[in-house]
Formats: C-alpha cells, sequence, structure tokens
C-alpha cells in the first residue's frame, strides 16, 4: 500500500530525513516512536505534501502511484488521511460543512457524485455512534475553542467519515491526557479493518497501550535505526532512548 524507500528530505537547506525505508501493508498498524527532532512530524508532513519540505532524493509510492507527484487534494482522493492537515480554527465555518466539504472533493476525485443531503445525514449519524460524538460539537465553528479531547474527538470523527486506506496520525501534542488517548485509541481501532492501515507517529508509549501495533519502528537522526513487534516499546519505556544514541556514537 505505501512504500517508502531512501526518503530524503530537507527544510532551509537542513537534511532532515536521511534515508527512510518503510513498507505498509494493508491491514497493518504501524507505530513510529524517537526523540524529539529525530524527523517524525517531517516524515508525516512530507507524506502529506507540506510545501516547505524538499525532497531530495528516494521514492514514496501509495496504491502503486508515484506519491511526490500528487497534491495534498490528490492524496486525499488516493485514500490518504493525516489528522494534523486540519488543525486549523475556522470561525463561521461549521465542523459539518468542513466535513461535507472534505467528503465530496475524495468523492468527486474518484468520479463519484457528492452525497445528497439525505444520504449526508445518514452517514453522519452513523460515525457519530460509532466515534461518540456529540451533535452540539459539530455544529460550532471548526476547532474554534475547542478543548484538546474535543479537537482529538473532532479528527477522529473526519477519519471516519473519509474512511481513509490509509491514515497518518501525529500525535505530537504534548498535553494529551488519558481522555484524548484513549479517544485517538478507539478511533483507530474501530478503523482497523483488513483492508485499511495507519502509521501513528507517537511520542507516548502509553497509546500503545490502547492501540496494539504490528510493527514499532524508532526513527533517530533522520533514520529508521531500529524496528521490532510491540515489545519494543516497553524496552524503551524502560530503557529510554539513551541505548539507542549511545549504540550510534559507538559505531560513528
Ligand atoms: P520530531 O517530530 O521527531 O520531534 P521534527 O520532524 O519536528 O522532529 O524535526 C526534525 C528536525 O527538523 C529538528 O531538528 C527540527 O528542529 C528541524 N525542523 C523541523 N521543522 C523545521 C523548520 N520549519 N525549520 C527549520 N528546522 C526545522
Ligand atoms: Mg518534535
Ligand atoms: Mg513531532
Amino acid at each position: 500500500m505505501l512504500s517508502i524507500h531512501n526518503l530524503h528530505a530537507s527544510i532551509d537547506e537542513k537534511r532532515i530525513l536521511k534515508g527512510i525505508n518503510l513498507e505498509i501493508k494493508p491491514g497493518e498498524v504501524h507505530a513510529i516512536m524517537g526523540p524529539n527532532g529525530s524527523g517524525k512530524s517531517t516524515l508525516a508532513s512530507v507524506l502529506a505534501g507540506r510545501e516547505d519540505y524538499t525532497v531530495t532524493d528516494g521514492s514514496v509510492t501509495f496504491n502503486g502511484k508515484d506519491l511526490l507527484e500528487l497534491s495534498p487534494e490528490e492524496r486525499a482522493g488516493e485514500g490518504l488521511f493525516l489528522a494534523f492537515q486540519y488543525p486549523v480554527e475556522i470561525p463561521g465555518l461549521s465542523t459539518t460543512n468542513f466535513i461535507k466539504t472534505a467528503v465530496n472533493e475524495v468523492r468527486k476525485y474518484r468520479g463519484e457524485e457528492a452525497l445528497d443531503a439525505v444520504a449526508f445525514l445518514k452517514l453522519m449519524k452513523e460515525k457519530m455512534a460509532m466515534t461518540n460524538i456529540d451533535q452540539t460539537l459539530l455544529s460550532r465553528s471548526l476547532n474554534e475553542g475547542f478543548s484538546g479531547g474535543e479537537k482529538k474527538r473532532n479528527e477522529v470523527f473526519q477519519m471516519a467519515m473519509l474512511q481513509p486506506k490509509l491514515a497518518i496520525l501525529d500525535e505530537t501534542d504534548s498535553g494529551l491526557d488519558i481522555d484524548a488517548i484513549r479517544i485517538v485509541a478507539n478511533g483507530v481501532n474501530k478503523l482497523r479493518s483488513k483492508d485499511n492501515a495507519v502509521l501513528l507517529v507517537t511520542h507516548y508509549q502509553r497509546l500503545l497501550d490502547y492501540i496494539v501495533p504490528d510493527v514499532i519502528h524508532v526513527l533517530y537522526n533522520g533514520q529508521i535505526v531500529k524496528s521490532g513487534p510491540k515489545e519494543l516499546a516497553l524496552e524503551l519505556e524502560e530503557r529510554g532512548y539513551d541505548f539507542i544514541k549511545e549504540q550510534f556514537k559507538a559505531e560513528a
């Protein structure tokens, strides 16, 4: 589904990603962990197609297409979802209308007709029940005055509505409390199916108590330096990242 080969990326001439290799198959959940500043958010941003990053080498294939050639809208149309694409507050735009536009953009890209009011409402009801989201939240302006937990709930709801093939979640928020962790975990676990995949960027071993990934990768200094099963998170929790840093000093 997603195949990253030798990906290098820079920002303002500064090299950040230095040869990322990663394969994600349908049905899999991959977690990316690693010390601060190692390039986790950069990787997510490059996959999202954010413009401030320059890919200097390597390739990314998504559903057989060259992802790097696609605009962010085309990426969404292909079934890529990035939670942090929409953290902005938009006064006057209700969350419902925002999501309706997003859903219909994706349908248009796929050559499908826009959902009419009845069909959209039906989908909304189904996904509201699934993600346990409140109607009043959806009628408020997008993200305006949302608490951390409400923002997370909203992201998870968007994800459920868009039914992406691959969801990339960058959980950078250091204020992710236990409530928000549960909201994200429930959303991801409900999305999980044999056809969908998730790439979860996280600083928190704790999140992985709720979402059990198939593979964990450690990103350090722009490269994936270690991959392993879910137990790797426990090892990292216990030992911290120092042993990885030490190992690299020793090898350098
Ligand atoms: P992580 O998410 O793993 O904490 P990031 O991808 O955010 O790491 O950052 C990787 C490195 O790139 C850091 O050294 C950071 O300072 C640098 N960086 C990220 N964004 C920018 C930017 N807009 N301008 C300059 N440097 C940046
Ligand atoms: Mg960071
Ligand atoms: Mg980050």
